[in-house]
């Protein structure tokens, strides 16, 4: 970056924007390996925070893919770009006085750890979605592990490329033996809990 780019402090800033929207702003960030189940849970999650009148943006892994990092393949320094980007992303969103839920793989934690140290403190929120490999590999949605096994996909993580699992995740989602439903609960009470769900939540029904 040239040194003549000298930062523009605005008028509005992200205090005003979250005091309008009467919400804290946060990132929550949804790590865990493919088909654990990160875009269902943080789906959900958006689904009942838009209706209970927060404002949101979901970042889903796949769809920027499709645009804002459709250059990007899945080598580590691929990997490391792609977060570096969606984080620098979420922080935009975020700085709009958004609550922000970003659904990626995110392998290696030290991708993750600079997600969280360009916020601004406790505004990021790592949600760990442990679903064992067996389990992933079951579920397939988009039978991408499957194409993996066959060779057709390279560098998947949990086949040929790793996944470095959280150490001190603010969420910890036993994906495999909780419903859908049960993971959004528990989501929602610890935002509750750290104070960012000020005007409260009503919690999704079990049976849902
Ligand atoms: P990811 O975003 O982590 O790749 P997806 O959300 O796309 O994962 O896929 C997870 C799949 O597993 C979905 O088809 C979802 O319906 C299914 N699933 C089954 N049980 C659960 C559960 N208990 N929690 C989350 N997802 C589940």
């Amino acid at each position: 970056m040239s040194s003549n780019v000298v930062w523009h402090s605005h008028p509005v800033d992200q205090q005003t924007r979250a005091a309008q929207k009467s919400q804290r702003p946060l990132v929550i960030w949804f790590t865990g390996l493919s088909a654990s189940g990160k875009s269902t849970i943080a789906g959900v999650l958006e689904q009942i925070l838009t209706k209970q009148g927060y404002h949101t943006y979901l970042l889903d892994g796949d769809n920027v893919r499709h645009g804002l990092c459709k250059d990007l393949g899945f080598s580590a320094d691929d990997r490391k770009e792609n977060i570096r980007r969606v984080g620098e992303v979420a922080k935009l969103a975020a700085d709009a006085g958004l609550i922000v839920l970003a659904a990626f793989i995110s392998p290696f934690r030290s991708d993750r750890r600079i997600v969280r140290d360009i916020l601004p403190q406790n505004q990021f929120v790592e949600v760990f979605v442990d679903t064992p490999l067996e389990i992933c590999k079951q579920r397939d949605p988009k039978g991408l592990y499957e194409k993996a096994q066959r060779g057709e996909i390279k560098q998947f993580t949990g086949i040929d490329s790793p996944y470095e699992t959280p150490e001190a995740a603010e969420v910890y989602l036993d994906a495999e033996s909780q419903s859908v439903a049960e993971s959004v609960n528990q989501i929602l009470e610890y935002l509750y809990q750290s104070d960012v769900l000020k005007a409260g939540y009503a919690p999704i029904s079990i049976s849902a």
